[in-house]
């Protein structure tokens, strides 16, 4: 089926989702994080043609936070290669929370996957460079490149909100230290980390880097190359496994499509050979995932026919 946007649908199926919020709650752990509107909820998509179309408040910026663990992958996997990285950090999902330790405490002490904060922080650690900003700053020229905006920068409120209070990061790395997992000063790992989490863009740069996800990393526009073919596939593979959380699997039933959230509110989605989604709703369920989000998806994948396991 061909995939017909059309802007007046779009915005019934965001108003559709919307009521889904009040079952929510903003992340509050993160103390910037509290101030966003519960019942937000915006979304673009993203075609290889370069239409946009889009409904609710797409001028509103959203940090990351976790959808960031993936463009970090991507970034890690170019500067190390597959074999490095894997060394390091695993393949498999959990269904224990995205921030839980529990796992660290038997051997190997290897964080299962690099979507949950063990193996992010571990990934992070990867990113090359001589200090923090130049490495922040690779990682940002990345980032730019894939969503074709040069003004893509972070939020210093929102990362220095989590600095202040990224007491279970800090406990995460101190356990990846202890088994010689990472050797980087974890102060200056946290403060790293908790700036590429705070990288912001809106809706629409979220939908343009799920298209280049979409494209196997070309460049929508120029069609050059933006990450290795590999690279691409092992993140939405990525993604699909593990990319919300311990409710991928239920989420791979109900959307199958690869997708990576934060607890900002944000979703990226990419279908592959045909478009990517931005999302921003900021109430989350009780795993951290945007329900109005999550809905809306749910409702365009059936709609659209997106799911890449097939069906109506
Ligand atoms: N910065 C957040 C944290 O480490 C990201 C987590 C998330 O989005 N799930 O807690």
């Amino acid at each position: 089926m061909m995939l017909v946007y059309n802007q007046e649908e779009l915005a019934r199926f965001v108003e559709e989702a919307k009521p889904y919020a009040c079952y929510g709650k903003v992340a509050d752990y993160i103390p910037a994080l509290d101030k966003a509107n519960p019942n937000e909820l915006s979304v673009a998509v993203y075609t290889p043609d370069g239409e946009v179309v889009s409904a609710g408040d797409v001028t509103v910026k959203v940090t990351l936070q976790s959808i960031s663990k993936i463009l970090a992958l991507a970034l890690v996997l170019m500067d190390h290669g597959e074999d490095e990285v894997f060394r390091k950090v695993g393949m498999e999902p959990t269904d224990y929370p995205f921030h839980s330790i529990a796992k660290l405490e038997e051997k190997p002490a290897k964080p299962l996957n690099p979507m949950i904060n063990a193996g992010a922080l571990v990934v992070t650690s990867m990113i090359e460079g001589g200090s923090v900003p130049e490495r922040l700053n690779r990682l940002l020229a990345f980032v730019r490149r894939l969503a074709g905006n040069e003004h893509i920068s972070y939020s210093d409120e929102v990362a220095r909100s989590e600095f202040a209070t990224a007491f279970l990061n800090r406990s995460l790395c101190y356990f990846l230290k202890q088994h010689g997992i990472i050797d980087e000063d974890v102060e200056q790992l946290i403060d790293l980390y908790t700036k590429q989490c705070a990288i912001e863009m809106t809706c629409v740069d979220l939908a343009r880097i799920g298209l280049v996800f979409a494209l196997d990393g070309r460049d929508p526009h120029s069609g050059k190359p933006l990450m290795p073919l590999d690279v691409a596939r092992i993140c939405k593979t990525f993604m699909v496994t593990c990319g919300m959380y311990n409710a991928s699997g239920e989420f791979a039933i109900k959307v199958g499509i690869p997708a990576k959230s934060g607890v900002s509110g944000g979703i990226l989605a990419a279908v592959p050979g045909r478009c990517g989604i931005g999302i921003f709703g900021p109430a989350l369920d009780d795993k951290g995932n945007s329900l109005a989000g999550v809905k809306l998806l749910e409702r365009l994948s059936k709609t659209y026919s997106l799911s890449i396991f097939g069906g109506g």
